[in-house]
């Protein structure tokens, strides 16, 4: 029998087999080339008619070949010109290297569909090296007409080597030696859900007569996508619940109370309401695995921090990891602060029962690290803050029983698993992220998590009022940037101004916060990399501000200089950037925090976390070349305090772009939910997901997780009831087949990992 995993080369011949295995294509398996779905179909009725045929249009037309002619042209390069007609009218085909496309086997006479985009060579209409699909004879209108104008012929992904018509032939041959398939969708699963058989799906989808078809196909193949997800991370959820870690229960009289006792304000109810699930969890003796959502400036330090405490509490220690640098250091602080005497153990203002914080960045000097790393070892630190470095290097803890990670749609899956194999026994695990994450993808990226989510922000917080600056419209508007910053700083705030790159100098590669927008700004990233190129080819800089005024391209290293002497003198200002030295960073943004800075010009170095009450008003310099979370993080670094924030997106693009459009989207809500939904919207699952965490949309070529977020949950459901009825799924061998193979997969090794 013809199985999943057969190797194509017992069904095709080797010959075809060969061709499907080489290259970008690597369809070795049945599986592998029966899921190689079209990628979109010619429907015969919309073809255009010759005689209708507009210049510059991209058309598809079904026409016989009358002249096939071989042509060389001056630098002897060979070519193939065929003259096709419909009957309405005559065109030119030209394919350009010949012998790597179909032109060969259309000789006079032959029938075929062509599409591309429609040019004129010589008063005549003409179509160069168009997607090519010689008709079958048995495809050529019969006695059916009508069915035949109907149907509908499926376009493969092809190679220069395979062409789409190859593929669907291999195809078709499968479809007719196949009996049957081992479905690993259950039958009683598929009759709740109205699902076609897995046969039948490979056939609607290969094979369709209507739009109709592929549709049936597509949703039935999608539930086998979604449901091997959610079975897997089902499991993992199950191997969770199984794994065994020490419970921290709270205390009434520890350092938690004496913290609640000196804080000063009072905990938000969705702050109150989180940290008694934490601590309900903490306290089982099975590991917390939890995500905590929130708004940017909800407070969620607060809830981790109280976190840490019962653990510490309970004679453990927490570690909270944040994604730079700067945010690590600001954290430890901040919390140090927060704590006061209680976070001085061994100090001399020490509060009791207090204990120690030690920071664990690249930065930190030979001495105060010995002292640190010495600390985690001996467990007289309960609270360790630190970066990636904390993973990378030998860190050793006493008994770290919580791991708190921040911003996490900074942070990889690789980090997150770094970290838990560092402890003796799997620690409770809290991430928190102000990236609002649509349930449907929270479920599928993060689906080994439980989800909490803060929806107030604490009383008294400001609004922030946004405002397009378009320059390039209105060059005005450009002073009044400056002279929004001047107000504010006379009124005894603080600005920030956020420029895309350190220098418009072309630069080395890996300084993090020039990568703007986790690949959201392509189009602005494009941008970005032509004009570090053309200053590396000139050895120029961008001048600020050019002849027409425009402020297009400045670098921190330009913008600041020229503030400083132009539009913000008289201003305390300060450049901070990742290139600059740890502690000159470090002293910036102690000065910036203490306020003896007015403006601080940045990369995106502030973008998470940053927390500077006073600070009023930020100016994003070529704000289009960010994306929308990044812009909403940048905006959340104003209006924390008692005064209402400004945000002033500055653009030189002219017009309705995409990259206009996502500054309006921004301008118009400061609701992250809203606006992650207006900007997903518009992106693939493995932008949603970024970099490091696309991995884990691999296996997954149907789903779209925002619209398809009813499948998924009820995906989810089944999954559920499978694994608990079922869990090594031994009545289901067709679907533990799937899973193991989708595992089998490097990308999607990481669930299997803990
Ligand atoms: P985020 O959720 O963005 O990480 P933070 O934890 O940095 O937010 O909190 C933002 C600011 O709000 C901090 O200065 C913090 O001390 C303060 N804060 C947190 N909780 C409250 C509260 N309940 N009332 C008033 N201020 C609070
Ligand atoms: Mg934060």
């Amino acid at each position: 029998m013809i199985e999943l995993d057969t190797p194509l080369t017992r069904v095709v011949g080797a010959r075809d087999a060969k061709r499907l295995a080489d290259g970008a294509l690597g369809l070795v398996t049945v599986a592998d080339l029966l899921d190689h779905l079209p990628r979109r179909y010619h429907q015969r009725g919309e073809l255009t008619v010759l005689a209708d045929l507009v210049e510059g249009e991209v058309a598809t037309v079904h026409a016989k070949v009358v002249k096939h002619e071989q042509k060389r042209d001056r630098s002897g390069r060979p070519r193939v010109s065929l003259t096709v007609t419909d009957g309405t009218a005559q065109m030119v085909i030209t394919y350009f290297n010949p012998s790597r496309s179909p032109a060969r086997r259309l000789s006079a006479g032959v029938v075929a569909v062509f599409s591309g985009k429609v040019g004129r060579f010589r008063e005549r209409l003409q179509m160069v090296n168009p997607e090519t699909h010689p008709l079958e004879d048995e495809e050529a209108p019969g006695d059916d007409a009508d069915a035949w104008a109907r149907a509908l012929v499926p376009v493969y992904a092809a190679t220069e080597q395979v062409a789409s018509p190859v593929i669907g032939r291999c195809i078709l041959v499968l479809l007719d030696a196949l009996t049957e398939i081992p479905d690993p969708l259950p039958g009683d699963l598929r009759a709740r859900h109205r699902l076609v058989d897995l046969r039948t799906a490979y056939e609607l989808a290969h094979r369709p007569d209507s739009r109709g078809d592929v549709e049936r196909a597509h949703r039935r193949l999608k539930w086998d996508e979604a449901l091997t997800l959610q079975v897997i991370l089902a499991r993992r959820r199950r191997e969770i619940q199984a794994m065994a870690t020490t419970a921290r229960v709270p205390r009434r009289d520890g350092i938690l109370a004496a913290f609640d006792r000196q804080l000063p304000f009072a905990l938000t109810d969705g702050q109150r309401d989180v940290g008694a699930t934490v601590q309900a969890e903490l306290a089982e003796p099975v590991p917390m695995h939890r995500l905590l959502q929130g708004e940017v400036g909800s407070g969620k330090t607060v809830v981790a921090l109280r976190a840490m405490l019962t653990v510490v509490d309970a004679g453990g220690q927490a570690a909270l990891l944040a994604p730079t640098e700067t945010l690590a250091t600001q954290h430890y602080r901040g919390i140090r602060e927060l704590l006061g005497g209680l976070g001085r153990a061994g100090e001399l203002d020490e509060t009791p029962p207090a204990t120690r914080i030690a920071l664990l960045t690249g930065s930190v000097g030979a001495r105060a690290r010995r002292e640190a790393l010495a600390a985690a070892a001996d467990g007289r630190a309960g609270l360790v803050i630190g970066t990636h470095a904390l993973l990378h290097e030998g860190v050793a803890f006493r008994d770290l029983g919580l791991v708190v990670v921040d911003e996490q749609h900074r942070f990889g899956v690789e980090q997150r698993d770094a970290l838990r194999a560092r402890a003796s026994q799997p620690p409770h695990v809290l991430v928190m992220t102000a990236t609002p994450i649509p349930r449907t993808v929270a479920m599928t990226v993060f689906g080994d998590l439980e989800v909490s989510t803060l929806t107030q922000l604490p009383a008294g917080r400001q609004p922030i009022s946004t405002f397009v600056v378009d320059a390039a419209t209105h060059p005005t508007w450009r002073d009044r940037i400056w002279g929004r910053i001047r107000d504010e700083v006379a009124a005894g705030h603080q600005a920030y101004v956020v420029c895309p790159r350190i220098s418009s100098v072309a630069v080395g590669q890996g300084d993090d916060e020039e990568v703007a927008g986790d690949d959201e700004a392509a189009d602005g990233a494009a941008r970005r990399r032509g004009a570090a190129g053309a200053g590396a080819a000139t050895g120029q800089t961008v001048t600020i501000p050019a002849e027409d005024g425009s402020l297009a391209g400045a670098g921190v290293e330009e913008l600041t200089p020229w503030l400083a002497e132009g539009p913000l003198a008289g201003l305390r200002l300060a450049a901070l950037h990742g290139r600059l030295a740890a502690d000159v960073k470090d002293s910036v943004m102690t000065r910036f925090a203490a306020g003896e800075l007015d403006v601080l010009v940045a990369t995106t170095v502030i973008e998470v976390g940053v927390d500077v009450p006073n600070a009023t008003v930020i100016a994003i310099m070529d704000a289009d070349r960010f994306g929308v979370s990044q812009l909403h993080q940048l905006r959340g670094r104003v209006g924390r305090g008692q005064a209402a924030g400004v945000c002033l997106l500055h653009t030189e693009v002219d017009g309705d772009t995409p990259a206009t459009q996502r500054l309006a989207n921004v301008a118009a809500t400061t609701d992250g939910a809203e606006l992650a939904r207006l900007d997903l919207g518009q992106r693939r699952e493995g932008d949603v997901l970024g970099a490091s965490q696309s991995g884990r949309a691999r296996g997954v070529r149907l789903l779209e997780l925002l619209r398809d977020e009813r499948l998924i949950l009820d995906a989810r459901e089944e999954a559920g009831r499978l694994v608990a009825a079922d869990p090594d799924l031994a009545g289901h061998p067709a679907l533990r087949r799937r899973i193991e193979l989708a595992l089998d997969d490097r990308p999607v090794e990481f669930l299997e990992k803990g």
